[in-house]
């Protein structure tokens, strides 16, 4: 039988969960009961699916703190980010509530007397595969619409982040109909079978494993998106505060480890050799106060990263950056201490096609890169096969709009971090960042759901 373990990155002797992994065999009972369960779900009222995921979210916030320490233990994520991300994922649950009752689709003029309309309907069971960073924001932006839209669901974790999605599943059994949300704790073995049961893939995770999920569902005709990396820029401009554009970018950046889809990965600071100095020197000042600590501190901005491999490859991509001549302008070494941190890392002076500029290392490293002009910094920007999510910083509104108009990102944030998300916004990428429809919003609604025409026309 194999098991899955979840240890905390800040204490890793401190096993949080370990438990048998889901067999294929316990993926098809739970896949069974899940579409006995739908097919009563979506014959229940819009208010009988909204009242229950209005008392998920009651449920969540009654348990806020308790679900804010498990976050912060299992995964390392600061306290005031955990706390963050619970308050985000009851206002996801409240979203989805009230977006039970939206209109399923439209009336358009009829050819023959009658009526001629669209209806969403979902298309049965969810399988959602999901990564560890963040454990119940994640999970419930895929499951609130896809629930919300009629379907059940089955959730594949992260195995770092297993007892948060038992503890959801925990608290939304109480909630929701038996066997209508499931999670199967377990591995690549697990996922594949989640995928194999599921009529629906929504899948977060690397580039790697996000295309195999995109093929298998393919395959077999299913409708599938996947979130996947990016390596990300922030465009600094020549008339930005370098202070105010520093403190962002270093946040962005190093905040929660930089591990988050949307850190920010490269600053480039466009202007003269004399302008990129004074941004360089606010961005070393800036990153240089986010020392990692204790992630339940109060006030710590940098936890640890979530495991050994990951401490290791900052570590490694910083002393490959100095082999090709790289400079670091700080961090790069592994802090002594108990659990996996590593000092928040910014590099200079790497060539655009160096493997540490273009690829992503999930954890707080950023690369700064020079630009005399906003077109070749827009040309930077775009030189990476990611295309997540942008940041431009600066005044002149002709010059954002170049940037705006130049990145083929899926998101652009002007004067504001790459990092932070509008769940009520349409939320995804391009190239390697994304693969199918946008997740959040109302566009998951359309993504959970087929549309259906109907001709309905009286007996002549
Ligand atoms: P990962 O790809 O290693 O794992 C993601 C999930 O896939 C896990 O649940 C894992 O167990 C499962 N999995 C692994 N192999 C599988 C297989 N063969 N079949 C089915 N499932 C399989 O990613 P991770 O390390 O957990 O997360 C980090 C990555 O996620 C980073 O690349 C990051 O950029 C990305 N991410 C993207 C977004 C986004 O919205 N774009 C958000 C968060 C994280």
């Amino acid at each position: 039988m194999s098991v899955v373990t979840s240890v905390s990155p800040q204490a890793p002797d401190d096993v949080v969960a370990e438990v048998p992994a889901a067999t294929t065999a316990d993926v098809a009972g739970a896949a069974r009961a899940a579409r006995a369960a739908q097919r009563e779900w979506w014959r229940a009222t819009a208010p009988t699916r909204a009242a229950a995921l209005a008392a998920a979210a009651a449920a969540l916030r009654a348990r806020a703190d308790e679900a804010a320490a498990l976050v912060v233990r299992e995964v390392g994520k600061p306290r005031v980010e955990a706390v963050g991300e619970v308050a985000r994922a009851v206002a996801i649950l409240d979203y989805y509530a009230q977006a039970a009752y939206a209109p399923l689709g439209a009336t358009m003029p009829p050819s023959l007397p009658g009526l001629l309309y669209t209806e969403r309907r979902p298309h049965g069971v969810a399988g959602l595969v999901t990564p560890w960073n963040f454990p119940l924001a994640i999970p419930l932006w895929k499951a609130a619409p896809a629930l919300a839209a009629g379907n059940a669901v089955l959730l594949k974790p992260s195995p770092d982040a297993t007892a948060s999605a038992l503890w959801l599943a925990d608290l939304l059994a109480d909630v929701l109909p038996a066997g209508l949300f499931r999670v199967l704790p377990g591995g690549a073995e697990a996922g594949a079978a989640v995928l194999a049961a599921a009529d629906v893939v929504s899948f977060t995770g690397s580039v790697a494993v996000g295309r195999s999920v995109v093929v298998g569902a393919a395959e077999r005709g299913l409708p599938v998106q996947a979130e996947m990396g990016g390596q990300n820029a922030a465009v600094v401009l020549a008339d930005a505060d370098p202070a105010v554009a520093a403190g962002q970018i270093a946040s962005a950046a190093m905040g929660f480890a930089g591990q988050k889809c949307t850190a920010t990965r490269r600053v480039v600071v466009v202007g003269s050799d004399r302008r990129a100095a004074d941004v360089v020197e606010a961005l070393v000042v800036a990153v240089r106060a986010l020392e990692p600590g204790d992630p339940a501190h109060a006030g710590v901005l940098v936890g640890p990263v979530i495991a050994r491999h990951a401490r290791d490859k900052v570590v490694a991509a910083t002393d490959a950056a100095t082999r090709s001549g790289g400079r670091v302008l700080h961090g790069g070494t592994a802090v002594e201490r108990d659990g996996w941190f590593v000092t928040p890392t910014l590099l200079d002076g790497l060539a655009a096609d160096h493997p540490v500029a273009r690829d992503e290392t999930f954890g707080p490293l950023a690369v700064v890169q020079r630009a005399p002009d906003v077109a070749q910094a827009v040309a930077l920007a775009e030189g990476v096969d990611f295309g997540l999510v942008t940041s431009v910083h600066g005044r002149d509104l002709g010059q954002i709009l170049e940037v705006v108009r130049g990145v083929g990102t899926g998101m652009v944030k002007v004067n504001a971090p790459t990092t932070g998300v509008d769940f009520w916004a349409p939320f995804g990428g391009e190239r390697d960042s994304s693969y199918g429809q946008r997740e959040q919003g109302l566009a998951a609604l359309d993504f959970y759901a087929s549309t259906r025409t109907v001709t309905l026309s009286p007996h002549p």
